[in-house]
């Protein structure tokens, strides 16, 4: 054995595989040319955050796209941030919002695929093996310094007003001998393995970001840690291992790993592997009093996923609003394809923001309110329900009590040519659906100012004399229409308009004293159709309570 597979002995001695057992163990995926293998990696650490899910739904539409597979890894080597159910909340989060997931972690608990594990955390031996091979080429080493010594030589750096870091003649341990390393790990030295980095800063790469273009950095010169004193890899060496033995050919990411892109090419390189194509997903911003910031995750409510199932956004909604900031040329494609879905939509990373998409919560309303315009009455009984079950058992049980009623209440205005397009968010159905449940009605007989109550009354007597519920909606305004010219109203607009001073109104007016008389609003979708869902006897049973409390 020479000094360098002495080295590679005495860190770890454990191992006795070669990376070629894993080579072998996970070949070249079988997939059409120019098939995508995209990927998210989340970490643990937290709740589903919109970050996360942007890029999920970027990452699952290139490899749609493309007709290739996207996967999800956890990245779960930080123990001590990971926090329980952290990947149930991710991954059902997902599910959730349509985002399908090919390999990988499928549910919180479930894994598919043949490149697996697909956690960090059991892969421990599969980093080990590569860093073993490279201490051999005597491409790692150890490094026994302390935190105190390296923060004793960062500050004597910045002192010099030199770049901080491990690198050159500040890397102590970079010519440490086979002999020197034993004696420390004797004497029961803690150390980690670092990259000996063949790079100088003097030099350039350049890489052409898939998403943000060309871009020039000094080659990485730092010989930074692959695995650290636990055992456990950093983020860029597990990163280089697992994107290459899962075969993954396109890195989209958040944009705050750009900075480490030289170390990550220095690493394929040095290893061997063919370098993936990168693309750094700016991060969503905000508009806050006028300035452009991202959205955090301390200050924003909108920053964690579930903010939005709590505020009843419809997930398909939310996914349509991420795409048209995913790609400038959606909104166009869904004018020309109103119907269909958008995983049918040619995603083009090109068309991505380079300086980060601005979210704006109108617009998911905009989006959300025309896409439930579109919705069957089945389907939003079906959603709203769901929704309801979960963030709103009161109004669950009361949309569940008489499911055709719902039905039909949800109805209204709806499965037609020109459909309502108020509601944006599930939890605002309870609010305009209320007058149609006894439990939720709250009567209100306050008429416009320019009614007098009298008329009202004599208007709501006629009224209930002859309202039949078997009238179509011209018919049903033609009857308010013959009573308007008996109590001193315009039966027409035009009439009225031509010469006010001759009305006390028009008929439109009463059509409004008849609804809120009926539903307690001045503003309702068809009143017709509502009469007709609420049946004969409520309406009269309403009309009759008008009459008496105007
Ligand atoms: N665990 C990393 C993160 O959450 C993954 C980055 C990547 O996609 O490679 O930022």
């Amino acid at each position: 054995m020479n000094e360098n597979e002495l080295m590679a002995e005495l860190l770890l001695p454990d191992i006795k595989k070669t990376p070629e057992f894993y080579e072998a163990l996970y070949p070249a995926r079988k997939l059409p040319e120019g098939a995508r293998v995209t990927r998210i990696a989340p970490s643990p650490t937290g709740y589903l955050h919109l970050g996360t899910l942007f890029a999920a739904l970027v990452n699952r539409i290139t490899a749609t796209t493309s007709g290739g597979i996207f996967y999800t890894r956890i990245e779960d080597t930080d123990k001590k941030r990971e926090i329980e159910g952290g990947i149930d909340d991710i991954i059902d989060g997902l599910n959730r919002f349509g985002i399908s997931i090919d390999e990988g972690f499928v549910s919180g608990s479930q894994e598919t695929g043949e490149y697996g594990p697909y956690k960090q955390s059991a892969r421990a031996e599969i980093y080990r093996t590569y860093v073993k091979a490279l201490i051999q080429k005597g491409l790692a080493y150890p490094c026994f310094c302390t935190a105190e010594e390296l923060d004793q030589t960062r500050k004597i750096q910045e002192g010099e007003k030199l770049r901080t870091g491990y690198y050159g003649k500040w890397a102590k341990h970079r010519d440490i001998t086979y002999e020197q390393a034993k004696a420390l790990i004797n004497g029961g030295k803690p150390f980690v393995v670092r990259l000996k980095s063949p790079g100088s800063e003097e030099n350039k790469i350049i890489f052409e970001d898939v998403i943000k273009g060309k871009i020039e950095m000094p080659e990485n010169d730092e010989d930074f840690v692959l695995l650290k004193s636990d055992g456990i890899p950093t983020y860029h060496f597990a990163h280089a291992i697992d994107d290459h033995l899962m075969h993954t050919t396109h890195v989209l990411r958040g944009d705050e790993w750009i900075s480490s892109v030289p170390k990550h090419i220095q690493l394929f390189k040095i290893l061997g592997f063919k370098i993936p194509k990168y693309g750094h997903i700016s991060p969503i911003m905000k508009s806050d009093n006028g300035a452009k910031r991202k959205i955090s995750k301390r200050k924003d409510p909108e920053a964690a996923v579930r903010f939005f199932a709590e505020q009843g956004y419809d997930s398909e909604c939310v996914i349509n609003y991420l795409m048209t900031i995913a790609a400038s040329d959606f909104e166009d494609w869904r004018r020309a394809n109103p119907d269909e879905s958008y995983k049918k939509f040619k995603f083009n990373l090109k068309k991505m923001s380079v300086s980060g998409a601005l979210f704006d919560e109108n617009k998911l309303i905009d989006v959300s309110k025309n896409m439930i315009a579109k919705l069957s009455s089945g389907e939003v009984f079906t959603r709203l329900c769901e929704w309801a079950k979960e963030f709103d058992p009161e109004f669950y049980a009361v949309l569940t009590e008489d499911a055709d009623y719902t039905k039909r209440v949800l109805a209204v205005d709806r499965d037609v040519a020109k459909p309502r397009k108020d509601i944006a968010k599930w939890s605002e159905a309870k609010e305009y659906f209320a007058y149609f449940f006894e439990d939720l009605y709250k009567p209100c007989v306050e008429m416009p100012e320019n009614i007098a109550a009298n008329d009202a009354k004599a208007f709501l007597t006629e009224y209930k004399a002859v309202y039949d519920p078997a009238d179509d909606r011209q018919e049903w305004f033609s009857k308010i229409k013959e009573i308007a010219p008996k109590i001193g109203f315009a039966a027409e607009t035009k009439e009225y308009k031509a010469d006010p001073d001759k009305f006390k109104g028009h008929a439109g007016d009463l059509s409004t004293v008849l609804r809120i008389s009926v539903t307690g609003r001045r503003n309702t979708p068809d009143l017709c159709g509502i009469m007709q869902v609420l049946g004969k006897d409520e309406c009269i049973k309403r009309i009759e309570n008008a009459i008496n409390s105007i």
